[in-house]
This record gives C-alpha cells, sequence and structure tokens, in this order.
C-alpha cells in the first residue's frame, strides 16, 4: 500500500508505541487520527505531525467505555471522509500473582486489550472494507504466545488478542483487509510500571523500531499479507 494520503487511526497515541507508530506513518504522508485518555497527551503528538507539514486530527476517548469507542470511530470517519488503516495499540498491564490481582485490573485489562479491539473494528469494518485495499493492526505481544510468573491476566489477554486476530485475518481478507497481529517484546516505555516483565538492558527494543516494522509490512504490495510478526530484543 502507498501509505501516501491514507486515513490512518491510532489508538493509544498518546505516547510509547502509539506514538511513534503516528508519527513513522505521518512521515509517511497518511492523515493521521491520534486517540487515547489524555488530551494533553494527543495534542503534544498533534503539534510534531503539524510541524512536519502533517495533517492529523485529535479525538480522546475512553476505550472501554463502548460509547466511546463506536462515537470515536464514527466520528474519525465522518471527519476524514473514511478509513484505510487502523491501528489497534491500547493497552496496559498488570503484573501481580493470580493470588493479588484485583477484579478491577482483571476487568480493565480485558476491557481496553481485548473488547475495545472488538469494539473498534467492528465499527471501522464498513468503511474499511468499502475502501477495497486496508489494513488492520493489532498490537499483541510475545506475551501472547508465552506465560510468566505474575502475568495470567496480561498473558490471557495477549493470547485472546491473537485468536481473535487471526479469525479476523481469516474473515476479512476476502474484502481486501489486510490483518497484521503484531508480537513484540520488551519495548522502552512507560508501559506496565515496576511490576512488569522489562529488561533492563540497553538494547531494550525502542518504539521506532515496531512504527518502521509496520510501515515496512503496509508497504508490501496487496496480493501479500504478512498476518503476524514476532519483533525480539537482540540480546535480551
Ligand atoms: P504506554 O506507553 O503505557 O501507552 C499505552 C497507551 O494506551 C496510552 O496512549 C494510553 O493512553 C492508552 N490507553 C490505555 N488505556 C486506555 C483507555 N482506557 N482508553 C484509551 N486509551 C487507553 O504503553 P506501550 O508500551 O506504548 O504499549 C502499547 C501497546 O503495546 C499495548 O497494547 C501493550 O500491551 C503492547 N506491548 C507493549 C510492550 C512493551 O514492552 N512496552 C511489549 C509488547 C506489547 P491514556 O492513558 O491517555 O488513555
Amino acid at each position: 500500500m502507498d501509505i501516501q494520503n491514507k486515513i490512518a487511526l491510532v489508538t493509544g497515541a498518546g505516547r510509547g508505541i502509539g506514538r511513534a507508530i503516528a508519527m513513522a506513518l505521518a512521515k509517511e504522508g497518511a492523515k493521521v487520527i491520534l486517540t487515547a485518555r489524555s488530551r494533553k497527551q494527543l495534542e503534544d503528538v498533534a503539534g510534531e505531525i503539524q510541524a512536519m507539514g502533517g495533517e492529523t486530527l485529535i479525538i480522546p476517548a475512553d476505550l472501554s467505555d463502548e460509547k466511546q469507542a463506536r462515537e470515536m470511530i464514527a466520528t474519525a470517519v465522518r471527519q476524514m471522509n473514511g478509513l484505510h488503516i487502523l491501528i489497534n495499540n491500547a493497552g496496559l498491564g498488570y503484573f501481580r500473582p493470580v493470588a493479588d490481582l484485583k477484579i478491577e485490573e482483571w476487568d480493565e485489562m480485558f476491557s481496553v486489550n481485548l473488547r475495545a479491539v472488538f469494539l473498534t473494528t467492528q465499527s471501522a469494518l464498513p468503511h474499511l472494507r468499502h475502501a477495497k485495499e486496508s489494513f488492520i493492526i493489532n498490537i499483541a505481544s510475545l506475551a501472547g504466545k508465552n506465560t510468566f510468573v505474575n502475568g495470567a491476566g496480561y498473558t490471557a489477554t495477549k493470547w485472546g488478542l491473537r485468536a481473535f486476530s487471526q479469525c479476523l485475518m481469516l474473515e476479512e481478507r476476502q474484502y481486501g483487509i489486510r490483518v497484521l497481529t503484531v508480537c513484540p517484546g520488551s519495548v522502552d516505555t512507560s508501559f506496565g510500571g515496576s511490576g512488569s516483565p522489562h529488561s533492563s538492558k540497553k538494547e531494550i527494543i525502542k518504539p521506532e523500531d515496531i512504527a518502521d516494522t509496520i510501515v515496512m509490512a503496509i508497504r508490501m504490495p496487496q496480493r501479500t499479507m504478512v498476518s503476524e510478526i514476532d519483533i525480539r530484543p537482540t540480546n535480551p
């Protein structure tokens, strides 16, 4: 896909991996819609995109709320007049043993990491089908392929997201929608706080590396779909 002038929506675009993806797509000439809860962070990213001469729109929304998630997509499509690329990146993790994990933490992870992806995707599908050549990219994790102590809730959301994403890929390819699941290892962001299983090594993956990989996958010709990518630190 030629990214120039395509309309792309990135969830969790205010910081970390989502911010890097939004910036990379804007550099390639996409019109980028930014969403997350923190308006200030979205405004900062939008400012950076506008400073590069890019076109962007911010739509603050709490994606754990069905109405806000669906309205966010409707507003984006209405204001930008279409949608070609949906990046489901927003997510969070609480890392504790099952014995200590709070129900509110479990529910929030499932609500944002999995349920919100269903909501945004379902709301976007008619528009992505209409575009004929379009993309859905879901940011899962290597935690969606592995298990570890303190990761029961988070890994369950990401294993679930990979399953959702792969079923979606099989359903939507006939409409020209390519679905890519990205599974990064530990990335250098503020994600997860002190309990997360992050490497303390300097060689940790940077958010820009995830963004560059996604740009490469989108650029592949329409006949070819890269459907899942693992991204690992070379020397963890
Ligand atoms: P991050 O820096 O904490 O960013 C998370 C983003 O998600 C923020 O923009 C946040 O914005 C948004 N978000 C959280 N809850 C939300 C809600 N209820 N509604 C709307 N937006 C919400 O984390 P990150 O490291 O960039 O992670 C991005 C994605 O990559 C996540 O899905 C994560 O699971 C995945 N991942 C991360 C790593 C890693 O090591 N960092 C590795 C593998 C996969 P607000 O708080 O303003 O809403």
